[in-house]
């Protein structure tokens, strides 16, 4: 006999979650079925999302930001501290703590929304069933007549860096490093890269970030690229561009890469090699033969806009699925998948997803740039503020970066918001609701702006676009 229910989700990510807990509030019988485990050896709700992704990796950021205040900035506000230690193993306790309480947290939501939560491993067959094998390798069997899949993604492992979590890492074993690495090797300049390697580096650590394309934050916009990969470069963060790494070879409790980049073959030599060349849909595994799911060429399930499959009740969201790997995406993947079951018009506007990267300083941006723009042919004007005219910014001397504002040439209407600096990314909510009412920078330049606040930013970039910003000359 099966357990009988309306929805089943597989995965309890970001995506998985949102789905569940929706559906359990529409009044649908829901189960979510999940194989995390934790570090205390249980099942641990929230994915990668809060195990080990945004949340972790935040815990970190900010632990090692307030070191590099403590060791850089705290003397310009005539604050000193004699001989300043990072411990590092309170600091990832820090972190497990905070992760602990997050996927507490969702075990506590599926409990008050009535969603029964399955641990083990899904796998979706024929005929609305889904097979799980628990944690005792017993297998149920549930069935209902709309599956969610939300399976996520994993870290992409190249052939010659295997990672032994030792050595060569992936995302989850640089959250948990136990000592500050005299050198740290990353592949890959993405986000993840990046995020963490400022973690390190904010402690201590050499850091050499090896990047095969030759754009830096190829998918930035280009002014923004330019201002973040000078603050980076001030930081001792050493990011080479146009470099292919072909080897990673362990001598002696070290890991010496070798690379081709303009000047030919070279080699350098870290402690630890951390790999973050991207993420992959995990989707191996999960689809039993004749379920008429199809994945694509890099193994992602096959959705239309409102994330159905083709095959009558199976549905699919977040990393699993085309479209950007963002928590954020999924949560509202999750949410209108589960109305659109209830009968209810749920819809998800891609156009206006915002996407961060919480280095120092942070960058933000939704909507298009002006390359992407000027290759559509569309015509815009743009407008720009720094942030060391920002009152606010020099009083928290947090001066580099700025805001630009995109609008179209002729309607004004807001295109592209793109940022980098100071708290940017609570900053870019009021680009995404201006874009989401399709606002016109006339509209942002009108609205009324706290003073002193860095939002400040964001009023005088919009009056820039009809060069008419106060506080610099047009
Ligand atoms: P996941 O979070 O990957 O969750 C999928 C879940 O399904 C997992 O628990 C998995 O174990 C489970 N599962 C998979 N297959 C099965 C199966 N067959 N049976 C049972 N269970 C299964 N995004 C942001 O928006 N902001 C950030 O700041 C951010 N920071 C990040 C930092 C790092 C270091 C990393 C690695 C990622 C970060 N991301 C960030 C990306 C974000 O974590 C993902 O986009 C998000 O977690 C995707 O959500 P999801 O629900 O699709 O999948």
């Amino acid at each position: 006999m099966s357990d009988q229910f309306d929805v089943i989700v597989i995965g309890a990510g970001p995506a998985g979650y949102h789905a569940a807990i929706r559906a359990a509030q529409l009044g649908l019988k829901t189960a979510c079925v999940d194989n995390f485990i934790g570090k205390d050896g249980k099942l641990a709700l929230g994915g990668t999302c809060l195990n080990v992704g945004c949340i972790p990796s935040k815990a970190l950021l900010d632990s090692s930001k307030q070191f590099h205040l403590l060791t850089h900035s705290f003397k310009d506000h005539g604050i000193s501290a004699t001989n300043p230690a990072i411990d590092v193993a309170t600091m990832v306790g820090r972190k497990d703590k905070i992760v602990k309480q997050f996927t507490g947290g969702v075990a506590l939501l599926f409990k008050g929304n009535k969603v029964t939560t399955y641990g083990g491993y899904a796998t979706l067959q024929p005929n609305h069933v889904v097979s799980v094998k628990g944690f005792d390798n017993k297998v149920i069997e549930l069935t209902a007549p709309n599956i969610v899949l939300a399976a996520g993604s994993t870290s992409i492992e190249l052939p010659f860096a295997k990672f032994d979590n030792k050595l060569i890492v992936d995302n989850a074993g640089a959250l948990d490093l136990d000592a500050v690495p005299k050198r740290l090797g990353v592949i890959g300049a993405g986000v993840i890269g990046l995020e963490l390697g400022s973690v390190w580096r904010r402690l201590g650590a050499e850091v050499t970030i090896l990047e095969a394309l030759p754009d830096f934050l190829g998918t930035a916009d280009k002014d923004i690229a330019k201002v973040a990969a000078r603050e980076f470069a001030k930081q001792g963060l050493d990011i080479k561009l146009g470099a292919k790494v072909s080897k990673a070879e362990i001598k002696d409790k070290t890991v010496e890469l070798t690379y081709t980049d303009a000047k030919g073959e070279q080699k350098t030599v870290v402690d630890k090699l951390l790999v973050a060349v991207g993420r992959r849909a995990a989707t191996s595994g999960l689809l039993a033969e004749g379920t008429g799911v199809q994945l694509d060429e890099r193994g992602r399930i096959v959705v239309d806009e409102h994330c159905h499959t083709g095959a009558e009740g199976i549905w699919a969201v977040g990393d699993c699925v085309r479209g950007p790997m963002l928590a954020h995406k999924g949560f509202e993947e999750g949410i209108a998948v589960a109305e659109l079951i209830a009968g209810k018009p749920g819809h998800i506007n891609y156009d206006t997803i915002p996407w961060v990267i919480y280095t120092e300083p942070e960058i933000a941006w939704v909507g298009k740039t002006e390359a992407e723009l000027k290759a559509a042919g569309i015509p815009y004007k743009t407008g720009s503020f720094p942030f060391a005219a920002v009152g606010r910014a020099v009083a928290m001397n947090e001066t580099a970066g700025q805001v630009k504002v995109i609008a179209h040439a002729q309607t004004d209407r807001i295109l592209g918001v793109h940022m980098v600096g100071p708290g940017v990314s609570e900053l870019i909510s009021e680009a995404v609701v201006a874009m989401e009412f399709h606002g016109s920078a006339e509209d942002l330049a009108r609205i009324v702006h706290a003073h002193p606040t860095l939002s400040e930013a964001v009023h005088e970039a919009a009056l820039s676009v009809d060069k008419r910003s106060i506080h610099k000359i047009n």
